[in-house]
């Protein structure tokens, strides 16, 4: 895909944060795989003013030119992509629960069969590290080893997929677990799904959701 036309799937997909409720104000920052860089959203702009123009064309060493600087998360993003190759699009947001739980620095358990859609039995919590920092983006690559997704202590979440708008739809997805999360625990611990009990949903969610292809007309037959 060219730059032009991954700068508008990328701002498509910020607005789908948006209207996910995955951010407010600037919090937040989103950006896709561009060969061997990465298009990442600019600092400290609120996505609902963000312009194709504004998006930062940014080297894995933060490297970039022109007008707008990138994300403060730049670094987190990076080595991301550094470190999982099928990794083509990151999304870091602040959403309420999974904010509230990420203070709590432990990982959402498996309450729910879909945590394993994550890549493992939890989805860990980082250790904390300032915002923008070295030290934070290499936190968030440790708790995401063999996982899609995680928490970052104090502060929020992070997640990547093959594409932006999986990417978002994940982080979507978890800040929904950890609202269910966090209401049964408001009446007591909720009882976790053991090892086999996940090894099982692993292995239905190799062949979850398929579905025949359709015909060029998108027509059933
Ligand atoms: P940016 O505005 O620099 O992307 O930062 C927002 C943020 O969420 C920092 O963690
Ligand atoms: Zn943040």
């Amino acid at each position: 895909m060219s730059s032009k036309d991954l700068r508008a799937v990328l701002i498509d997909a910020c607005l789908q944060a948006d209207r996910l409720g995955l951010n407010s104000g600037t919090a937040g920052n989103l950006s896709v795989r561009y060969a061997d860089r990465m298009l990442i959203t600019p600092t400290g702009i609120a996505c609902c003013d963000l312009k194709q123009n504004m998006i930062v064309e940014c080297a894995l060493d933060g490297g970039h030119s022109g007008r707008w600087r990138p994300s403060s998360e730049w670094n987190m993003h990076a080595e991301i992509y550094k470190a999982f190759p099928e990794a083509q699009a990151v999304v870091h947001a602040h959403p309420d629960n999974c904010v509230a739980l990420s203070c709590l620095r432990k990982p959402l358990p498996a309450f729910h069969y879909m945590i394993a859609s994550f890549g493992g039995d939890d989805v860990p919590c980082s250790a904390y590290a300032c915002f923008g920092s070295r030290e934070l983006a290499q936190a968030a690559v440790q708790a995401l080893q063999g996982r899609n997704a995680c928490l970052l202590a104090n502060h929020g979440m992070i997640c990547f997929s093959d594409s932006a708008d999986k990417a978002v739809a994940n982080a979507a997805k978890l800040e929904t677990l950890a609202r269910q999360y966090l209401k049964a625990h408001t009446i007591a611990s909720p009882v976790l799904l053991d090892e086999a009990e996940m090894r099982t949903v692993r292995s239905q969610y190799r062949t979850y959701g398929q579905q025949p292809a359709a015909d060029i007309s998108g027509n059933d037959s």
